[in-house]
């Protein structure tokens, strides 16, 4: 099959033998991780597939996207708003990279202590290992963490159309006004690239593609409250993350087909892992693929994640926005509103990202929370010390793992988590507040 998509791929400027040398890796990963468990539902047969097609059909279709004159647009974070580029009937897909790749080359331009998912983007451009990044007509960067926003600096030269968003940090009224002028002028740049005018019956209509993907994760994570927990939260972020890559409709339907046959185990009480499997609510940085580490160790150790407090989890896709507006700044204000509810790290303060810690424990009826830190993140990895200080002081076991995309702390790491889940294990027997509803 690599052998139909080779001379895509060349023409996208890859590295064919380090790009065969990635995929190899990855379909190993895959199938070790995922293809090994046990009682899947059928409906990940779709997620399977997309996985094996990431770089292949899926790149081909943007392809002949482009071809038909639509533009696709590449981003770091989940402040782009996708809603003003499906307006354009362009494509979002996002860009960051979850393993370690032509390291040495990376810290010839970035300091070694810079957080893998930074290190990951640029090794993906460096090696010339990235489908998605050589088939963007626009890369987005934007002013989150100080890591980004440095290195942004870099990547414009290695890439002829970056643009950068800047990003407020404080949510004031300040912060709130900065934000929309940076949509407002996103969306003159998007207009400009695309050639497409913007009326409010296309932002709406962008509006209700990305709501309805937002719905059917939310009807997703709603079934993940049963117990037993009809999928393994493995599966559930690989359905998070393919949302970065797949085409919206599409996966729109495919995640409300898999809901469907989730919504028979849980009327049956049946599927997924055993009743009264320690429930992990997982919290932190974002994890995109194929960064499965943690969540792999976690489910080893014979607890289950119930959710995912992350930007490929929960807090990309928590709320809607809201397109009852009838003219066009209406909804764009909608989309500005929307957006500044996110809680990011890179906030502060950020107290509502400890209320909704704590609100998805509630939730998802977790027995604990593992906070994951990347290393060298400081946003994330200096909020960890308070978000484990609160959920401690509320009674909720909390475990701060910090790591990266290597290997070598495989072992340490799962000692940690086994003794972790041991602990709630004893205390979810004898609480036993865990019924089917
Ligand atoms: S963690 Fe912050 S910077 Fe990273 S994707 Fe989420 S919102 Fe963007
Ligand atoms: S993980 Fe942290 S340091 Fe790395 S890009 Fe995201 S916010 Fe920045």
């Amino acid at each position: 099959m690599a052998h139909d998509y080779e001379q895509m791929w060349k023409d996208l400027g890859l590295d064919l033998a380090a790009h065969d040398a990635l995929l190899q890796v990855l379909g190993k990963g895959y199938e070790d991780i995922f293809l090994s468990q046990s009682d899947r539902p059928q409906g990940m047969d779709y997620f399977n597939f997309v996985m094996s097609e990431v770089h292949g059909l899926r790149i081909k279709e943007l392809m002949e996207e482009k071809k038909a004159g639509r533009k696709v647009i590449g981003s770091y974070c989940v402040f782009v708003p996708e809603e003003i580029v499906r307006a354009t009937d362009s494509t979002l897909v996002g860009l960051c990279a979850g393993a370690d790749f032509a390291t040495e080359e990376v810290e010839r331009l970035l300091p070694r202590n810079t957080c893998s998912l930074i290190k990951s983007a640029f090794g993906f451009k460096l090696g010339k290992v990235c489908p998605y990044v050589e088939s963007s007509d626009m890369i987005v960067g934007e002013n989150t963490c100080d890591g980004k926003k440095k290195s942004y600096e870099i990547l414009d030269t290695l890439v002829p159309n970056l643009y950068v968003m800047d990003l407020p940090q404080m949510k004031s009224n300040e912060g709130h006004a900065l934000l929309k002028g940076e949509y407002f002028r996103f969306k003159e740049a998007i207009e400009g690239l695309t050639g497409v005018t913007i009326d409010a019956t296309r932002l709406r209509k962008g509006i209700e593609i990305v709501n309805n993907k937002r719905k059917a994760i939310h009807r997703l994570s709603e079934l993940r409250r049963a117990d037993p927990v009809p999928i393994f939260g493995l599966d559930a972020l690989l359905i998070n993350q393919v949302s970065f890559y797949d085409d919206p409709i599409r996966f729109t339907e495919s995640v409300n087909k898999i809901c469907d046959e989730l919504e028979v185990r849980v009327r049956e009480g049946k599927g997924g892992c055993p009743q009264g499997t320690p429930r992990i609510l997982l919290s932190g940085c974002p994890m995109v693929v194929p960064n499965w580490k943690l969540p792999w160790i976690i489910e080893q150790s014979g607890a289950v994640i119930v959710g995912e407090e992350s930007c490929v989890g929960e807090r990309g896709i928590r709320n809607l926005t809201d397109d009852s507006g009838a003219a066009l700044d209406e909804l764009m204000e909608a989309i500005v509103d929307r957006y500044f509810k996110i809680d990011c790290a890179v906030f502060t303060p950020n107290p509502d990202r400890l209320e909704h810690v704590k609100q998805m424990y509630a939730d998802y009826r977790g027995n604990g929370v593992i906070h994951y830190g990347l290393q060298f993140c400081q946003p994330y990895q200096i909020e960890s010390l308070p978000v484990e200080k609160v959920l401690e002081e509320s009674g909720i076991p909390t475990l701060r793992v910090d790591t990266d995309y290597s290997m070598e702390d495989v072992e340490q790491i799962k000692t940690r988590v086994e003794a972790f889940v041991e602990r709630i294990g004893m205390s979810t027997c004898s609480a036993c507040h865990f019924s089917l509803s």
